[in-house]
C-alpha cells in the first residue's frame, strides 16, 4: 500500500447528500454527494510527477508500484479514503447555471502533510451525480494538456491545482471534437489532480441559491478554518468573513498578474472554474499566446464573444468576484465594504501589473509610458511575446535591434518604418534602465527571472499528444523534465523555446479549442 495518510475534513465536518452513487440528481442541504470511481480495463501510467510525488512522501518505486497505478486510475480505493463529488453551481459565460457540480471529478480524500494538507482528486473516472448527460469521462488529449500545464505553472512559480499522474485506461471514449458531427473514439484516461482544496466560488453561489443561509455561513466559516487559518483569530463572523473576500480579492489579483505575465489565457473563466484560494483550476481549452494579441481566445466556443479573451481576464475576474460578494452578502448584510473591496482589487490589480511589467523589462520603478510603447509594438507586426522579452535581455545598444528578429513571425517588419519605432523604444527603455542604476548583468538577471524561456506552447502540446497517442512518451518526458526549470537555458532544448511554426496556425488543438474533452 502506498504510504498516504487520510484526515478527511470536508467530508467529516461539511452535511453531505443522503442517497450515494451516481443518479443525476439536485442536491439540497449538502456540499457533496459520496460516489465510486469506475474501475477501468487496462490502465497505464504514461508519466507521474515526481515533484508532486515527493512532496506526498511517495518515493519512485511508490510511483512505479502497481499499487498506485490502481489506485490512481480508480481501480481501487485505499482505506482512509471518502470519494465524493463536489456540488457547486455557477455563472457560465456571465449567464446563471444553477447546479453544476463534479460531473467527472472525484474527490479522494485529503492527505496531511507537515505542512497543511492535498486533497487527491481523479478526472475523468465516471460518473456522479453532477455528469448531467455526460459521461463523467475524460480523453487523453485533454488530460495530457491538463497535466503538463499544471505542472508547468507550478514550476513558473504560479498558483495552480496540481496533478500527480497521467493514467490511459486501455477503454475508448467518444468525442465530437470540433462539434461538427464527426464524433469518434478516442483513448479514455484519468489524471490524479491535487490542491489543498478544490472549492470554488461556484461552491457558495450554490448555497446562496438555495437560500441555505446557515449552511453558508457554516461553510465559510469552514474554509477560513481550513486554508485561511490566520484569519481565525478575527473573533466577529462578519469581519472575518469580510477579511477573507478581501484576502480571496488579493489572490485573485495577483493571479491575473501573473497569467498576463507569461501569457497564459484560461479560456473558461466560468465562476465554477474559480478557484477560492487564486489557484489556476480546471485547465479546458487554455493556450498560450504566441504572437501577442490581447484580443485572442484559444476557446472556439467563445469565438463570437471573446468574453475570455486574454487582454480581459482581470476584467473578468472582478466580474466572478463580485459573483462571489453577491453570494456571500447575506453573511455581511452590508453591499458597502463588499464594494469597496472590489474596487481595491483594480488598486491592487493595476499596481502589481505596473511593478511585473517593471520586472519584465528589467526595471526596478515601473515607466507606464515605456510599456504602453511596447505593448503596441508588440501588437503592431506578429510578435512572440516569450521570445521577444528573452531577445531584448540580450540586447545593451538601440542598434542591435535586429537580435529581437527571431521574436517576429515576420523579420522583415524590421527594416522600414516599423524599425522606426523599434529602435526609438529601445534607446528610450536603454536610458531609462541605465538611469535606474541597472547595469546589463543585472537587468538581464531581472528579466530572466521573470520571463520564461519554456512555455507550454499549444503546438508543443499538439505534438506531445500525436506521439502519445501512438503509444510514445519520449517526447512528454523530455517535455515535462525542461518544464521543471522554464527560466533557464537548457541544452539541445530549442524545438521547446521555437515559435509557432506555420503548419500549426490553424490546425485544431494548436490555436483553436473546443470544450469537447
Ligand atoms: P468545465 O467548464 O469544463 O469545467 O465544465 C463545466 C461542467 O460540466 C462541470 O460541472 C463539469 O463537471 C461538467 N463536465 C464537463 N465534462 C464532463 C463530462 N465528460 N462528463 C460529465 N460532466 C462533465
Ligand atoms: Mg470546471
Amino acid at each position: 500500500m502506498l504510504p498516504l495518510a487520510f484526515n478527511n475534513q470536508f467530508t467529516a465536518c461539511l452535511p453531505g447528500d443522503a442517497e450515494t452513487g451516481p443518479r443525476r440528481r439536485l442536491v439540497k442541504d449538502a456540499l457533496f454527494s459520496r460516489v465510486q470511481p469506475t474501475p477501468v480495463r487496462a490502465p497505464k501510467l504514461l508519466h507521474a510527477s515526481r515533484a508532486l510525488a515527493q512532496t506526498l512522501g511517495l518515493s519512485e518505486a511508490d510511483c512505479q508500484s502497481e499499487d498506485f497505478l490502481q489506485i490512481f486510475a480508480g481501480n481501487q480505493v485505499m482505506p482512509g479514503m471518502d470519494p465524493h463529488a463536489g456540488c457547486y453551481g455557477g455563472h457560465q459565460f456571465g449567464n446563471w447555471a444553477g447546479q453544476l457540480g463534479d460531473g467527472r471529478a472525484i474527490n479522494l480524500g485529503e492527505v496531511e502533510l507537515s505542512q497543511g494538507h492535498l486533497m487527491l482528486q481523479l478526472k475523468g473516472a465516471g460518473e456522479t451525480p453532477y455528469s448531467r448527460t455526460a459521461d463523467g469521462l475524460a480523453v487523453l488529449r485533454s488530460s495530457l494538456r491538463e497535466y503538463v500545464c499544471s505542472e508547468a505553472m507550478f514550476h513558473l512559480g504560479i498558483p495552480t491545482t496540481r496533478a500527480l499522474s497521467l493514467i490511459v485506461t486501455g477503454e475508448a471514449v467518444v468525442r465530437d471534437m470540433l462539434y461538427d458531427g464527426n464524433a469518434a473514439p478516442e483513448p479514455g484516461a484519468v489524471v490524479c489532480r491535487a490542491s489543498s482544496s478544490f472549492v470554488r466560488f461556484g461552491h457558495f453561489q450554490m448555497l446562496a441559491a438555495r437560500g441555505e443561509e446557515h449552511l453558508l455561513g457554516q461553510f465559510t466559516d469552514f474554509i477560513i478554518r481550513t486554508e485561511f487559518p490566520a484569519l481565525t483569530s478575527i473573533a466577529d463572523q462578519r469581519e472575518r468573513t469580510l477579511a477573507w473576500f478581501s484576502e480571496v480579492c488579493d489572490r485573485t489579483a495577483k493571479l491575473m498578474v501573473h497569467w498576463m505575465r507569461v501569457g497564459f489565457v484560461h479560456g473558461v473563466m466560468n465562476t465554477d472554474n474559480m478557484s477560492i484560494l487564486g489557484e489556476t483550476i480546471d485547465y479546458g481549452p487554455y493556450g498560450w499566446l504566441e504572437n501577442f494579441d490581447p484580443a485572442w481566445t484559444p476557446n472556439t466556443t467563445d469565438a463570437g464573444q471573446r468574453r475570455y479573451r486574454y487582454g480581459q481576464q482581470p476584467a473578468v475576474a472582478q466580474w466572478n468576484l463580485m459573483q462571489l460578494a453577491n453570494a456571500i452578502l447575506p453573511l455581511v448584510q452590508d453591499p458597502k465594504p463588499l464594494e469597496d473591496a472590489l474596487s481595491h482589487f483594480v488598486t491592487v490589480y493595476e499596481q502589481q501589473w505596473q511593478q511585473m511589467m517593471a520586472s519584465k523589462l528589467g526595471l526596478l520603478v515601473p515607466r507606464p509610458e515605456l510599456v504602453e510603447r511596447l505593448l503596441k509594438l508588440m501588437a503592431e507586426t506578429e510578435t512572440d511575446m516569450t521570445i521577444l522579452y528573452r531577445k531584448l535581455a540580450d540586447i545593451d545598444q538601440p542598434h542591435e535591434l535586429a537580435a529581437l528578429g527571431p521574436a517576429l513571425y515576420q523579420p522583415e517588419a524590421l527594416e522600414g518604418e516599423f524599425a522606426e519605432g523599434v529602435s526609438k523604444w529601445l534607446r528610450d527603455y536603454l536610458s531609462e534602465a541605465e538611469h535606474q542604476g541597472q547595469g546589463a548583468s543585472q537587468r538581464k538577471q531581472l528579466m530572466n527571472r521573470n520571463n520564461p524561456l519554456y512555455v507550454p506552447r499549444n503546438y508543443l502540446a499538439q505534438l506531445a499528444i500525436d506521439d502519445a497517442e501512438q503509444g510514445d512518451c519520449s517526447r512528454l518526458q523530455r517535455w515535462m523534465q525542461l518544464l521543471q526549470s522554464p527560466y533557464e537555458e537548457q541544452e539541445d532544448a530549442e524545438e521547446f523555446a521555437a515559435k509557432r511554426p506555420e503548419w500549426a496556425r490553424h490546425r485544431a488543438g494548436c490555436s483553436m479549442l473546443s470544450c469537447s474533452s
